[in-house]
């Protein structure tokens, strides 16, 4: 299977986009979001992270301690963006929501994973939307 196919493949595959943070020990994150919120890919999503079935994201800090900073959580945002695009079947979940693993608070006490969650079935939607919306517009012109 060249590269390409195997992308293909694994895209059909991907069930949910999981989030950690500094303090999980687990490790194979696809995507690391550094106290500056800038974002670095450590793995090709046609990799198999700490998890199957799901893209690994996490956040540098100990979110037990400290709430990550807004504009960590707003570079989150955005990846979570260009992931629901990528993967439109994928959910959004916490590492500690997996089921059978060594238990943990991942991604951390203090992360805002409620409400995270909650924006991820209302604004992101929206905002996805917002982006298929331009989209078209820029490929057809009206009727
Ligand atoms: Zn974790």
């Amino acid at each position: 299977m060249d590269k390409s196919s195997a992308v293909q493949a694994r895209r059909g595959g991907v069930k949910f986009v999981l989030l950690h943070h500094g303090g999980c020990d687990g490790g194979g994150f696809h995507y690391r979001i550094d106290e500056d919120g800038q974002v670095n890919a450590e793995l090709d999503e046609s990799e198999r992270g700490q998890h199957p079935r799901s893209i690994g994201v996490v956040l540098d800090g100990d979110f037990d301690r400290e709430a990550p900073s807004h504009v960590q959580l707003a570079t989150l945002r955005s990846l979570l963006l260009k992931l629901k695009l990528r993967y439109p079947a994928a959910e959004l979940g916490a590492h500690r929501q997996v089921r059978g693993g060594v238990k943990t608070t991942c991604p951390g006490r203090r992360f805002p994973m409620k409400a995270l969650a909650a924006w991820s079935r209302t604004g992101l939607l929206g905002e996805r939307d917002e982006v298929l919306r331009r989209d078209f517009e820029s490929q057809y012109s009206k009727i």
